[in-house]
């Protein structure tokens, strides 16, 4: 068994303290990572406080995992100790059915065992994130991770970036296309950087009227408080897609009046509430409104090696892993520039 250290919370809520577990001896498939940096996802405090009723506590959070290969099974054929390795929100699924046959792990038919809060398929053993010393996962469930991006830059792209790159992909946002960005954290950010990238015309839509010289940075071409009424009545009917990052309730039907006839608002913010619109507001413009969840492997390793390809990885502030809690508490203030990610050297 491989003892590791980590940070943990308790109970729904708790704040993260020191907590220590074992991992498993790597079976012939499985691929030993000491984590040297992970990303700080809003899913993780999701989770921290039991918002969807799936937590398992003591829970371990994080799935922007990157590191370093130190042990591999005698089957393994894709990694070798010293390689640089990463892991996402999936370790493992049930690999037999029409999803994960296509590659679509994360809706696999079967259940996907998620990195943290999920039970491997012992169905006993609960599975542990990525603020932690090490992670022991099937060598199918990691991916490459390219030599020219640093690592805790990549951190992010593990959920942030494959949760934009997914949905950009998939209807095949580019030239000619007026995309908008609801909320610019980590996701958001990240999804400026490839709708720009992509060729498409990028706006940022954003509460806080501070972050637009930023997201120009980014790659935005505009910016549009919501809060501001005249600014809002200005971009209605302007858009053909809308990726909705927001992590907290808000009134959908805002933003979809600002979508064109046809236009997509694409949905991967995880908020409590139902999505509430009035019919009128998609059934006169035959408006779409859709939803995308992270990727499939084998799109987040096409994804990491177009980061590569194109040096595009997150801006991050990192930080030692006792300042997490106050992370969480910036982050619920919009407060993060775009994402934290924690050095796991920190962990001692
Ligand atoms: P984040 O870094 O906290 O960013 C969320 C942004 O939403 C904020 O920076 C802020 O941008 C905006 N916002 C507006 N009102 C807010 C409020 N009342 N509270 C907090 N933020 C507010 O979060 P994230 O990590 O990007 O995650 C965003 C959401 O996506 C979360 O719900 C997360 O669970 C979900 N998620 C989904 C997937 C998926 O596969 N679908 C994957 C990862 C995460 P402005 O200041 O610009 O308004
Ligand atoms: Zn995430
Ligand atoms: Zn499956």
């Amino acid at each position: 068994m491989i003892p590791t250290k980590a940070f943990a919370a308790q109970s729904p809520g708790a704040a993260l303290t020191p907590f220590s577990f074992v991992r498993r001896e790597p079976g012939e498939h499985d691929v030993v990572i000491d984590i040297t940096h992970c990303g700080v996802c809003h899913t993780d405090l999701h989770f921290i406080r039991n918002d969807f009723g799936m937590s398992l506590y003591p829970l371990v959070p994080g799935h922007e995992i990157v590191g370093t290969v130190s042990r591999v099974g005698r089957q393994v054929k894709k990694f070798k100790p010293g390689d640089a390795a990463a892991v996402g929100c999936l370790v493992d699924s049930c690999r037999e059915c029409a999803a994960c046959k296509e590659g679509l792990e994360q809706h696999c038919q079967n259940g996907f065992v998620l990195t943290y809060s999920g039970l491997e398929k012992d169905g006993t053993t609960v599975t542990q994130g990525g603020y932690s010393s090490a992670i022991v996962v099937d060598e199918r469930f990691v991916l490459t991770l390219p030599q020219t991006l640093a690592r805790d830059k990549a951190a992010p792209l593990l959920c942030a970036g494959i949760t934009t790159y997914s949905p950009l992909r998939r209807w095949k946002v580019g030239p000619g296309h007026k995309l908008g960005v609801i909320g610019l954290g980590g996701l958001g950010h990240m999804g400026v950087k490839f709708g720009r990238a992509f060729g498409a015309e990028v706006t940022v839509l954003s509460t806080s009227p501070s972050k637009r010289a930023d997201a120009v940075r980014l790659g935005a071409h505009d910016f549009v408080v919501t809060t501001d009424a005249a600014q809002v009545e200005q971009v209605a009917n302007r858009f053909d897609f809308i990726l909705d990052t927001l992590s907290a309730s808000h009134d959908y039907g805002t933003y979809i009046g600002m979508l064109k006839a046809g236009g997509t608002l694409i949905c991967v913010g995880l908020p409590a509430d139902p999505i509430n619109v009035h019919s009128m507001n998609i059934v006169f413009t035959r408006r779409c409104i859709a939803g995308s969840l992270i990727g499939g492997l084998p799109e987040t390793q096409e994804m990491l090696d177009y980061c590569g390809a194109h040096d595009i990885t997150a801006d991050v502030e990192t930080i030692p892993i006792q300042q997490v809690n106050d992370a969480y508490e910036r982050m619920l203030r919009s407060d993060v520039k775009y994402r934290f990610v924690i050095d796991m050297a920190s962990l001692t």
